[in-house]
């Protein structure tokens, strides 16, 4: 099967996708079947002067960070460089939160800073005509796994199923809290005490945002071994439009009931069952899990 050819723009970004992605653990074996005609750090065949001078042919833009109309590259504008790309491509692939909402730019000087398709979680019309062919992948960084997965899925002409805010559903349809091996704490209420400890949940007085946040970091695990929230570190919500939503490490409460109750869950139901819980003493969850 000949390589995918893809253009890897960069726009007001940290590169962090970037070096997500190259934690993607079987690189070489993606390098055999896609090939960039430009990326900002990988050496490619082409400068990006030279690919947009010319026009070169490839099947997939990638755009990381977010977006401003001012902004140029290869002494382009970079809205143009984008417009003229996504006429010829097959999909256009926002990677990382920036890219696919503004992220944390959202907060900076440069005026008119967005997403692709989004500010938070508000439409951007400036690329509407080309909203069919975009799929996010948000995330700060992105998981690289949920982006070559789908890289994948493009190459193979599968059919993505997309959320609200063009997220393929089959990453970002779970909570960060689904799969966690913290979840039987959270279930009994039991706070963790100490950061990086195996033993409690961090959605009582660490700010773990994971069960209001969607992704797959408890599905697909980190370089194939670990996730935030297992190793004892909180999620911080950074896969989802409104991030950084702040109250990193810290729960934020109105009389001890968290601001944030998990998806779909009011504060009726959260009460009744944090009451029925509470009531519970389970000696061994509140033991450490290893002798020390
Ligand atoms: S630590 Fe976070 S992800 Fe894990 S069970 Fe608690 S709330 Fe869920």
């Amino acid at each position: 099967m000949p390589k995918t050819k893809i253009l890897w723009l960069s726009c007001i970004a940290c590169n962090g996708n970037t070096h997500s992605f190259f934690n993607y653990p079987h690189l070489e074996k993606f390098l055999e079947d896609f090939e960039f005609i430009y990326h900002p750090v990988i050496n490619s065949e082409y400068s990006l002067e030279e690919v947009v001078s010319k026009d070169l042919p490839c099947e997939l833009l990638l755009i990381e960070g977010s977006i401003s109309q001012d902004l140029k590259r290869a002494n382009k504008s970079l809205v143009e460089i984008i417009q003229n790309y996504s006429k010829r491509v097959k999909k256009i692939v926002t990677v990382g939160t920036c890219a696919s909402f503004g992220g944390i730019f959202n907060e900076s000087d440069y005026e008119d800073v967005s997403g692709l398709h989004f500010k938070n979680k508000e439409c951007v019309e400036r690329f509407k005509d080309i909203k069919e062919k975009s799929i996010s992948i948000s995330g700060c960084p992105i998981h690289p796994e949920v982006l070559v997965n789908t890289l994948y899925g493009i190459k193979k002409d599968l059919t993505l199923k997309l959320d609200e805010y063009l997220r393929p559903k089959e990453y970002f349809a779970y909570t960060v809290h689904n799969g966690c091996v913290r979840n039987e704490y959270f279930e009994y209420k039991i706070d963790n005490h100490k950061f990086g400890s195996l033993e409690g949940c961090m959605f009582y007085d660490h700010g773990c945002q994971a069960p209001f946040t969607h992704g797959s970091c408890n599905k697909i695990l980190w370089n194939e071994v670990n996730s935030k929230t297992r190793s004892g570190l909180p999620c911080m919500g950074c896969t989802e439009p409104d991030f950084p939503r702040g109250n990193f490490y810290e729960t934020k409460k109105n009389m001890g009931i968290p601001e944030s109750l998990p998806v779909g869950v009011n504060k009726r139901s959260y009460l009744t069952l944090a009451g029925i819980t509470k009531a519970f003493t389970i000696e061994r969850l509140e033991k450490k899990l290893l002798d020390d």
